[in-house]
């Protein structure tokens, strides 16, 4: 299970630049515009905004903080390349592919892999800042903030480039309780420090077919478990469940 955090934001408030500290071997950047980093940088980058390119990339890779940058720009050049099309279908289109490539993130990624997704803001018709779509047809069908946990957004003033965590009454931004300070520095290596540190600690490993705590017992640890159980069974399981598995494949054995 991965995690995708937004990171929101207008133009030229330090999002991309936010990727500064990461170091080259420690991020995949993909770069959805073609628009080169503010930065000079020899990081990992993909340029596309083809979404069956960019899910085998990110399926494929062994790089556990991944970048999607310009990322509203998926919708927009689908939407662009169906502008022709009548009707609502290319919006439900549009909607579906997005939402799809957040599930893969979601249920596909190992659970140690973040996926940023860097996008613009707009106003909404209440004058609420949130995420940059291609328009009220699609936000209708689908609320892009609903599938994160963490909406962060890039803000400078006064020469000071941020990030906000909480939302100010009139944007979308938010993070679990606890995890940042209410406003923090425009740096995403930071950030991804701040996540694993704080759900390593809340996020004990389960098992996949009781879906209960694994625990660590006196002589192996919950990492040792799972690489055993995996090792074995193909899948990470509990002591109690491993047991099982051993008394029906040995009785299935003989
Ligand atoms: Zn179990």
């Amino acid at each position: 299970m991965g995690t995708p955090v937004l990171i929101i934001g207008a133009s030229g408030s330090g999002k991309s630049a936010s990727l500064r500290n990461f170091k080259e071997d420690e991020v995949l950047i993909i770069n959805v515009s073609g628009k080169p980093l503010p930065f000079r940088n020899r990081h990992n980058t993909f340029l596309s905004d083809d979404y069956q390119a960019i899910l085998q990339k990110i399926r494929t890779t062994a790089l556990k903080s991944i970048v999607i940058d310009d990322c509203q720009y998926l919708m927009a050049n689908e939407y662009m390349r169906r502008a022709k099309e009548n009707g609502f279908q290319k919006f439900t289109d549009i909607g579906r592919n997005y939402w799809d490539l957040i599930q893969v993130v979601i249920r596909e990624l190992p659970h140690d892999v973040i996926v940023y997704f860097l996008g613009h803001t707009e106003l909404d018709q209440n004058g609420s800042e949130k995420f940059k779509t291609i328009g009220k047809m699609l936000d209708e069908k689908i609320t892009i903030e609903g599938m994160y946990t963490i909406v962060l957004k890039a803000c400078s003033k006064d020469g000071q480039y941020f990030f906000t965590t909480q939302t100010n009454g009139a944007d979308t931004v938010k993070s679990p309780m606890g995890m940042f300070e209410p406003a923090i520095p425009n740096d995403l290596k930071l950030v991804d420090v701040i996540i694993r540190d704080y759900y390593s600690g809340e996020e004990p490993e389960k098992c996949e077919d009781c879906t209960g705590y694994i625990k660590a017992t006196k002589s192996q640890t919950v990492k040792d478990i799972i690489a055993g159980t995996k090792a074995k069974t193909g899948k990470q399981l509990c002591s109690k469940c491993y047991k099982g598995w051993v008394k029906l494949h040995e009785t299935e054995g003989v």
